[in-house]
């Protein structure tokens, strides 16, 4: 096989990231776009040691599980992976994708529950992070790639955003603002970030600039103002000026309205600031969450929540359980996370701003005793030094972790059952319909 070779391929299983696998010659050839069940013709694009590229020239017998793509950016925007796949194929590679990580990475033959499908698989999302293109219009990068592709309307996002987006990218073009250019670090607008939050209808719109300040704020205001009306309860800016990829700056300030938006989750109403970390699937948030009170058996019990962001997963526990100590590293969401347990009436929920690790060593010295420690990290997992304070400092009855990344996840349960935990059981939750990634919460129990 080699380069532009045009060949007839089975797609026989899917990569993490979506990609449809086929055998040629007994190499395994990866081809975007396909699906298990396809039989196409593949141009062979490169050709590498054990493995090769392809692309689809075309589908000879299509899978029956695939559907009409009805996205136009589908091909080239790197969020989605599954639009041309039916939402219940989906699934069933998500759970296989979960169950296929905790087996080979994690050594542990255990099935997984059925996964909880997404209630919504369309304009679930709460919040977007557009960059801008050179033509001043938002979009999404392009897979492995920050080329933007511009995009006047996302399925996975709410109607509303695609007016503010083009309302904002027609003030850019009125008012002759540039758009910020990754590669020079010249221009000024870098990226806009919407949030809404579902069940309030609250808005918050935050410009990343690549400056101290937006030029014609008011008008900006008054733009955003005209789309969302009411709803709009804070304009912010996000200062970054450093050249990094990382979309937002540390600093953010107020234009117009409050400092954050309220929402309600699971009955507690949150406050988040645009800096802290909030599920962008509100719905499905919650049923993780109920399934983390479940795995967690969190009556009456002293919760630790490490990584809890603006306090969500704990506090919603606080009513039937006796103590919650939240920790997290981003200050504004511990500021959140105070201020959501006292605007709940939740006395028994105390926050520490720290690093999980540190503040667990901590805590162990001070012998304080969780009964229950949650885990939520972002997607490194945890580190192995707080794994090691976890079973061995604190040795809760229980370990609940929830999880946006299955292989590290497994990598922890590896390490958890090695220190004398045993892993009960394992849910995925699609958090996110249509793109590759999926939510899975665990529970472990002392041995
Ligand atoms: N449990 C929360 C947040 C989960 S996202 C929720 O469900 O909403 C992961 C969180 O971990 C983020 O808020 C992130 O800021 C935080 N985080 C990342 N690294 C951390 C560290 N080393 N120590 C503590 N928190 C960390």
């Amino acid at each position: 096989m080699k380069k532009n070779d045009i060949v007839k391929i089975d797609i026989i299983d899917m990569t993490v990231d979506g990609s449809g696998v086929g055998k040629y010659e007994g190499m395994a050839v990866f081809v975007p776009l396909t699906a298990v069940g396809d039989t196409a013709s593949v141009r062979i694009l490169k050709v590498k040691k054990s493995y090769a590229y392809g692309k689809v020239e075309e589908i000879l017998i299509p899978s029956n599980a695939r559907i009409e793509n009805d996205c136009a950016s589908f091909k080239s925007c790197g969020g989605c992976v599954y639009r041309h796949i039916s939402y219940e194929k989906e699934c069933e590679i998500k759970q296989n994708k979960v169950y296929s990580a905790i087996k080979r990475i994690g050594g542990i033959d255990l099935e997984p529950k059925e996964i909880i499908p997404s209630n919504r698989i369309s304009h679930y999302r709460n919040k977007e992070q557009l960059p801008v293109s050179v033509s001043g219009k938002f979009g999404f990068f392009a897979k492995h790639s920050h080329r933007v592709i511009e995009c006047e309307s996302c399925k996975l996002q709410p109607e509303i955003f695609d007016k503010i987006s083009g309302s904002v990218s027609e003030f850019l073009t009125l008012y002759n603002i540039k758009p910020y250019n990754e590669e020079n670090h010249t221009g000024l607008f870098r990226h806009l970030y919407i949030r809404i939050a579902e069940k309030t209808g609250e808005i918050l719109v935050c410009a990343v600039i690549n400056g101290n300040s937006l030029p014609f704020a008011d008008e900006f205001i008054k733009a955003l103002k005209a789309v969302c009306g009411e709803n709009l309860k804070s304009v912010q800016i996000n200062k970054n000026k450093e050249k990094t990829n990382v979309i937002l700056g540390k600093e953010c300030e107020v234009l117009y309205g409050e400092k954050y938006i309220t929402d309600i989750l699971c009955g507690v109403k949150v406050r988040i600031s645009p800096l802290s970390f909030y599920q962008v699937n509100r719905d499905m948030a919650e049923c993780l969450y109920e399934k983390a009170a479940e795995y967690a058996e969190c009556e009456n019990k002293n919760v630790l929540d490490l990584y809890c962001g603006a306090g969500t997963i704990g506090l919603s526990m606080a009513k039937r359980a006796k103590s919650i100590v939240g920790v997290e590293i981003i200050p504004e969401a511990v500021e959140d996370a105070k201020f959501n347990a006292k605007n709940n009436g939740i006395e028994n929920a105390r926050f520490i701003c720290a690093d999980a690790a540190a503040a667990a060593d901590m805590l162990a010295k001070e012998s304080y005793q969780p009964d229950v420690v949650i885990v939520d990290p972002p997607r490194k997992g945890c580190d192995e030094a707080l794994l090691e304070t976890i079973a061995k400092g604190f040795s809760p009855e229980r370990v609940v972790y929830v999880s946006c990344d299955s292989a590290t996840l497994a990598r922890d349960a590896k390490i958890l059952e090695e220190k004398g935990y045993k892993l009960i059981e394992y849910t995925p939750v699609d958090l996110f319909p249509r793109t590759a990634h999926c939510e899975t919460i665990a529970y472990f129990i002392s041995e």
